[in-house]
């Protein structure tokens, strides 16, 4: 097993209890702890802003880093791998299909098609590179009891694939409350790289959170918890070259009376914070609308897929 060779514990100011902390909220890559911010670190730690800040200066001295070349971020940008959601018409909406190092979301009503793409999506990671896999296995965070390995099964049936094993290399977690969640998320480190998986589903994000928060006054904490949740995603898909893909409830926001009343939770924090953003709407019978709302390099855009027994596919 490929161990970690940076050693934590080397940071000067670093101890083994602030180094297991580090482990814990996901910020095993140097990397991460050098460009967190000195409140960021500190809130996470539980430590003075002013330690944090020294943390972060240390580990910058010790990557020798001020800047990265512009050649050594293409280096790293070239790992992205990109996995198939079964319709090449959202595959090219998504710029190829859903990325390593980012955080794609979807978000749309009840049976728009956000768990029928996730489970796709987690039998194609399996598949070889040239058939739109990544030759890798699947986490799937289920936090509203709608994982369903049966219907994984008959997805991977259609392919020609032993079922059976497709389900072998999905490694399912409960989660129970938003708690839960973050702490499945904050242990997912090591099976991650024990279980070669490189695709982290999450199904939903916010189911939890909107329902462990619900007073007004309690919007300030959930948002610093999916904040801090989210940060902790975007580290674990930069350092292990996963693909995180999580999905969104919507509300329906009845202040608007002219055009379309409904918006994913998590406000802007979520916004500001997953890579790319679709929008999924019902359409007539298996077809279903996917909008690209928000991308970092592509182009807006909008395309139509179908739902079908065998899964995910193009519009005939
Ligand atoms: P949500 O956005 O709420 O997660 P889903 O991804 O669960 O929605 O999509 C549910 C829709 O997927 C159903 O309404 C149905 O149209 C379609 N679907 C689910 N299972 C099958 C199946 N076995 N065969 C065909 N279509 C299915
Ligand atoms: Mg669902």
């Amino acid at each position: 097993m490929k161990k970690k060779k940076f050693n934590l514990e080397d940071i000067p100011g670093v101890g083994p209890k602030l180094a297991d902390k580090l482990t814990e909220t996901g910020f095993t890559d140097p990397m991460s702890i050098a460009v967190a911010s000195p409140g960021e670190l500190a809130r996470i730690l539980e430590i003075g802003k002013a330690t944090a800040g020294k943390i972060i200066n240390n580990v910058r001295q010790m990557l020798k880093m001020g800047y990265t070349s512009a050649d050594k971020v293409w280096e790293q940008r070239k790992k992205i791998g990109k996995i198939s959601t079964g319709s090449q018409a959202l595959d090219e909406l998504l710029g190829g299909g859903v990325e390593t190092q980012a955080i794609t979301e979807t978000y749309g009503q009840f049976g728009s098609g956000k768990s029928q793409i996730g489970f796709q999506l987690s039998v194609n990671v399996q598949l070889p590179p040239e058939k739109g896999g990544l030759n890798a296995n699947c986490l799937f965070i289920d936090t509203e009891a709608t994982f369903r390995p049966g219907r994984i099964s008959q997805i991977a049936t259609a392919l020609g694939l032993d079922s059976n094993k497709i389900l072998k290399n999905i490694y399912v977690a409960r989660a129970y409350n938003s708690d839960h969640e973050v702490f499945l998320v904050e242990k997912a480190n090591e099976i991650i790289e024990d279980k070669k998986i490189r695709l982290l589903i999450i199904d939903s994000l916010t189911s939890h959170f909107r329902a462990d928060y619900i007073g007004r006054g309690e919007l300030a904490p959930r948002q610093q918890k999916l904040n801090k949740l989210l940060h902790h995603l975007q580290r674990l898909a930069d350092s292990m070259n996963l693909a995180v893909f999580v999905t969104n409830q919507v509300l329906s926001n009845p202040a608007i009376l002219f055009g379309d009343p409904t918006r994913p939770v998590g406000g802007h924090v979520l916004a500001h914070q997953s890579t790319y953003r679709i929008y999924l709407r019902k359409s007539s019978g298996e077809k279903r609308i996917a909008k690209m709302m928000d991308s970092p390099n592509l182009p807006p855009g909008e395309c139509i897929f179908r739902i079908t027994p065998e899964g995910i596919r193009d519009v005939k």
